[in-house]
């Protein structure tokens, strides 16, 4: 799963403060909204499964939430709305996604043979 850009966005979490790089890893940004829920105030994020995380969830495969620690904050899942296409453009683009055409961005419109570097003259 890829973190991505959730609509609304109130902030951006970074890492805990006593995360160790070099002993935990990296840790990303994580664009969250800011929300009241019914249960009370929450934080959404937003992921973006990758195509094979798609297959894999289209042949049945449950999604695994993993929460760091041993105590287990209440948590919820839902499915967002699909985005509407070419709402960004390509200079603020969230990040790249395939359309209906794999080789379009459905957020910007972007052709990715446009993003190739020129080929040097023979
Ligand atoms: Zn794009």
């Amino acid at each position: 799963m890829l973190v991505g850009m959730i609509h609304g966005a109130t902030r951006n979490l970074g890492a805990p403060r006593d995360w160790d790089k070099a002993k935990d890893g990296p840790c990303g940004g994580l664009p969250i909204r800011d929300e009241k829920t019914t249960a009370g105030q929450g934080m959404t994020s937003a992921w973006q499964p990758t195509p094979d995380e798609i297959a894999r969830l289209n042949a049945g495969a449950s999604i695994h939430l993993t929460v760091l620690g041993t105590v287990h904050p209440p948590v919820s899942m839902s499915v967002g709305t699909p985005p509407t296409l070419y709402q960004f453009g390509e200079n603020d683009c969230p990040g790249h996604v395939a359309s209906d055409d794999p080789k379009v961005c459905r957020h910007c419109g972007t052709h990715i043979d446009s993003l190739r570097p020129p080929d040097d003259e023979p």
